[in-house]
């Protein structure tokens, strides 16, 4: 690898606030690689040149991030088989010549589920709230850890069907819908051993910040609740569910295995997970 200026970063469309260059830029530091890490926000017009400039060897590789990860697919040489699967690429690194494709939220997610939420999701419950880009990348990872049921809610209940519907091959048989904000919902999410929200429901400076996707009534005692959603790290949803005596989890892990996979991707080293996670912290005000 050439050890000059070389470029790396995150594209989106609008990227208002990242903090991916806090805790990637410190992992390139820790090796002595000089690399920049910064973020590029880039118009959806504009991407299929973006890509194309990747090519040139200066070039590291890319996070990419909403709205680009399933536009990026068809940009690049090839995907992955996990990013193939999820129809969705989040990174994007160099094999010799060909830019390829991986999705590395699947594995962020699950190593986040097991290192941080103690829960191995193997024939487990689950209750899977959004069916966007995060929604697809965590039902592809349960069905590939072996989750025994799964159920799936999302606001736009069609597009929940769509979703289930596209990933019919790889998810468990016993896979259920369950309308937004009902009696069944909150049913499901009771029965769950795992409640997971891939929704922006709660995000600050999202569309319903104050809000949770579920009810008080929808918790209990021994059951983990994740959300993927990491500002603020406690949302209205992990307050009501701690009330509750359920275990809670924010996103901030599976935020920064994520781009720990990305860093191994366009390095060949090991992340310095230590460094990336205290620095991820740091970022969002400790
Ligand atoms: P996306 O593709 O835009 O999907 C957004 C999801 O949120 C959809 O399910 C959408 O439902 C739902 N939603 C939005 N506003 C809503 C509202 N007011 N009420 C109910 N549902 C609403 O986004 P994404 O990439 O899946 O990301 C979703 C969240 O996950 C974001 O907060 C993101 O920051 C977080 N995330 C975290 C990580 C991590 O590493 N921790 C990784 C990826 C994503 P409809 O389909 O009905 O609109």
């Amino acid at each position: 690898m050439a050890q000059t200026n070389l470029k790396v970063g995150v594209t989106g469309y609008p990227l208002t606030h990242t903090i991916s260059p806090a805790f990637q830029q410190p992992a390139f530091a820790h090796y002595g690689i000089s690399a920049c890490y910064r973020a590029y926000p880039v118009q959806p017009d504009d991407l299929p040149a973006f890509v194309e400039s990747l090519r040139a060897p200066d070039w590291l590789g890319l996070n990419v991030t909403i709205p680009h990860k399933e536009a990026v697919t068809s940009l690049i040489d090839r995907c992955t088989a996990t990013a193939a699967t999820i129809g969705a690429v989040n990174t994007v690194f160099k094999d010799g010549d060909a830019l390829v494709g991986d999705n590395t939220d699947a594995h962020g997610f699950l190593t986040a589920l097991r290192a941080d939420g103690d829960v191995d999701p193997t024939d487990a419950r689950v209750l899977v709230l959004g069916a966007g880009g995060a929604g697809r990348a965590v039902l592809v990872a349960l069905a590939q850890a072996g989750a025994g049921h799964i159920t799936l809610a999302n606001r736009h209940p069609e597009r929940a069907q769509r979703l289930a519907q596209s990933l019919s091959t790889v998810l468990p048989a016993a896979t259920a819908l369950a309308p937004w904000q009902s009696p069944a919902l909150d049913e499901a999410a009771r029965a769950a051993d795992i409640i997971v929200n891939c929704t922006a429901v709660g995000m600050a400076n999202g569309p319903a910040p104050t809000k949770s996707p579920l009810g008080p009534s929808a918790f209990r005692p021994g059951q983990l609740v994740f959300d993927l959603v990491y500002t603020p790290r406690r949302t209205p949803l992990l307050h009501h569910a701690q009330d509750h005596g359920a275990r809670v989890l924010d996103g901030l892990p599976m935020l920064v295995y994520q781009g720990a996979a990305a860093f191994e991707r366009w390095t060949g080293k090991p992340a310095p997970l230590k460094l990336m996670k205290s620095k991820a912290l740091a970022a969002l005000g400790g």
